[in-house]
């Protein structure tokens, strides 16, 4: 059973037509990562899918179709962006980075509930939550970056390179809580990363995305046993 179903997804800026026709899936509870080189559309792929730029085709989130709801509400039915460069307000500190990703529900009576479970899954945060978001390092704003999605308690978490600019030790830190969190609290993935052998360890489905275009898709096991996507991707 899926929780996105991305069919024949088209999405241009102004004139510069990007997808030419996408087609993607993500299971319930599942994660799906999505390879591709430079310049390939990735990031504008989760941009089409939240709403935030010029997209036809259609787009159906638990059965529902999401491709004509601007991004604040796609937000509020439970897709999380954790956008490349990650986003977060550099002048305020964690924890209220952390309450701004709760805004759409920020009358919940979870709340607090929810502070406590991103602040388990990085405890990190806990013992940074009063400093300026701008201070911490690249891995803890990232961190930040995928607590504060969390915060929307989301059905789906969309990610767009998580390992950028990190060094490997904490890229691995954080795709192990990835997994937690995706195994423990049910949260569906979709991501987008370069590291592809990163990704095909983390997800269940996987897809490469040329100029616009998917090329490959199936499970893991598939693309590890795919000559081309080998070659390119995985470097051997
Ligand atoms: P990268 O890994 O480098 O981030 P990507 O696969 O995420 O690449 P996109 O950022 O989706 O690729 O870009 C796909 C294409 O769309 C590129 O040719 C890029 O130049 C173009 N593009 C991206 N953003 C814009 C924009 N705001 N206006 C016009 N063209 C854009």
């Amino acid at each position: 059973m899926n929780l996105l179903t991305v069919k024949d997804l088209h999405a241009s800026y102004g004139a510069i037509k990007v997808l030419h026709g996408v087609n993607v899936e993500v299971s319930k509870g599942g994660a799906t990562a999505v390879l591709g080189a430079n310049g390939a559309g990735k990031t504008t792929l989760l941009r089409a899918i939240c709403g935030m730029i010029t997209r036809s085709g259609t787009i159906e989130l638990d059965g529902q179709p999401i491709d004509k709801l601007d991004t604040a509400e796609i937000a509020r039915r439970g897709v999380a962006h954790v956008p490349q460069g990650r986003g977060t307000f550099t002048t305020l500190t964690a924890e209220e980075n952390l309450r701004l990703g709760a805004y759409t529900r920020r009358k919940s009576p979870k709340l607090q509930q929810d502070f406590e479970l991103v602040y388990s899954y990085f405890p990190r945060l806990y013992e940074r939550r009063n400093q300026q978001a701008g201070t911490l390092s690249g891995g803890e704003q990232q961190m930040l970056a995928v607590g504060r999605a969390l915060m929307l308690e989301p059905k789906l978490l969309v990610l767009d390179e998580p390992s950028f600019g990190l060094a490997p030790r904490i890229v691995q830190e954080i795709f192990g809580i990835m997994r937690k969190i995706n195994r423990e609290q049910h949260v569906s993935v979709l991501v987008v990363e370069q590291n592809a052998n990163l990704a095909l360890d983390f997800a269940d489905r996987a897809c490469v995305l040329e100029t616009g275009v998917v090329v490959t898709s199936g499970s893991p096991e598939d693309m590890r046993q795919n000559e081309d996507v080998r070659r390119a991707y995985l470097g051997y």
